[in-house]
């Protein structure tokens, strides 16, 4: 298999004495380069002291729907001066989540298109979340209004992340340009299939998504970027690919989403 870029996880959020064994199991299941992703300020502040001080670890920084209490001068300015950061590949967790009430959709509205606006004068691609009231399949209240936002200020790369959805909803979101991720669900929602087998070569990247999932009891079965590999298999059966080409697909796209910061990116890689 190729080396594997695994595009969005939170794996900063493990116990600091794991990060180095996670690594590790990543690294001997080629997984190369893990994007770990900023939930809110202090969080995505974390995410950037994990990827100092490991060189296989990059950030992404925001503010995650459901974590927002506000969304004014202050998160502005500290997103803005973390973005210049060298280990910061982009913008993320952003988006709308509509699951439940627990946040304010304007608030969310406003919090998602402030942080695109962030991207864009930064030139970081966007890995995004939106998920719809009662984690609804083929839902439109979010995704109608998500797909909106992109379309009017979206000017860098997009990624849907941990795919959910009818092909209809993937369909708008490729043709405008943005890619989607595809996670463990592939593996076995039985609706993602379609989505899967006629998904373009050049718009899909793979992620797991990995956090400390405390609700499991046994720690080995926590989802980790050693994953990936069981996502590409999946892809590759479902697309009757082999599992090089997949896994070379997979990380091409990842390289042109994150293609401001291709050399520092391609040292790790073919190292
Ligand atoms: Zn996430």
């Amino acid at each position: 298999m190729n080396a594997l870029i695994d595009c969005h996880t939170h794996i900063h959020q493990y116990n600091e004495n794991e990060h180095k064994e996670i690594i590790k199991r990543a690294l001997s299941a080629k997984v190369k380069i893990i994007v770990s992703a900023g939930t809110n300020i202090n969080d995505s502040k974390k995410a950037l002291l994990v990827s100092e001080r490991n060189e296989n670890v990059f950030a992404g920084i925001g503010i995650h729907p459901t974590e927002l209490k506000k969304f004014e001068k202050d998160e502005l300015n500290n997103l803005t001066k973390f973005s210049n950061h060298n280990k910061v590949i982009c913008i993320s967790e952003i988006g709308l989540d509509f699951q439940n009430d627990k946040t304010d959709k304007n608030l969310q509205i406003k919090a998602f298109i402030s942080q695109i606006d962030i991207a864009n004068k930064n030139n970081l691609p966007v890995i995004f979340h939106i998920r719809e009231k009662n984690d609804s399949f083929d839902g439109w209240d979010a995704r109608k209004i998500g797909i909106e936002i992109l379309k009017e200020n979206l000017m860098v790369k997009g990624v849907a992340h941990y795919f959910q959805g009818d092909w209809k909803y993937a369909k708008k979101l490729i043709d405008l340009g943005i890619y989607i991720s595809f996670a463990k669900p592939i593996i076995r929602i039985k609706e993602l299939e379609e989505i899967v087998k006629k998904i373009p070569n050049d718009m899909f990247v793979v992620e797991t998504d990995s956090y400390p999932q405390t609700f499991k009891k046994n720690r080995n079965k926590w989802t980790e970027p050693y994953h990936l590999q069981q996502i590409i298999k999946r892809i590759s059966q479902l697309r009757k690919t082999n599992i090089e080409k997949i896994s070379e697909s997979s990380r091409r796209n990842s390289m042109e989403i994150f293609n401001n910061h291709k050399n520092q990116l391609e040292k790790i890689l073919y190292k």
